[in-house]
């Protein structure tokens, strides 16, 4: 799964998730990736968050959706949501995720062994 999250200079806030499903996919599996608010979500003014993991489980919590609701409606912060979804919620194993806020703040946090991430500011118009 490749996903990316970001914010432009207008406030607009994008999140985007392309995958080629798990390893050994099964036929007619659509896994969470092209799912809105289960493996991409992005609410202008809150976040934008993009997902990796065992897409039913991320379907099943609506991940990506509730931890933008859990900003906006609990008025938790991006670390707390994105902590309490993917450390509390899912299980231990399950991924994680890539998460910016409206201030520009990163956070990518997983339960997974391991979860390549990378994070670029830019300045530019
Ligand atoms: N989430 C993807 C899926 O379930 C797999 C992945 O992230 O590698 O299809």
């Amino acid at each position: 799964t490749v996903g990316a999250v970001a914010l432009d200079s207008r406030g607009n806030l994008a999140a985007a998730t392309s995958t080629g499903g798990m390893t050994n996919k099964k036929a007619g599996r659509i896994g969470d990736s092209p799912i809105i608010g289960a493996g991409t979500y992005a609410a202008n003014g809150v976040a934008a968050v993009s997902a990796t993991g065992l897409g039913e489980q991320f379907i099943r919590h609506a991940v990506s959706h509730s931890i933008i609701a859990a900003m906006d409606y609990g008025k938790m912060t991006l670390r707390e949501a994105c902590d309490d979804v993917v450390h509390k919620r899912l299980n231990e194993g399950d991924g994680g995720v890539i998460a910016l806020n409206a201030e520009g703040e990163v956070y990518m946090p997983y339960n997974s062994e391991g979860m390549f991430r990378a994070s670029i500011t830019s300045n530019s118009n």
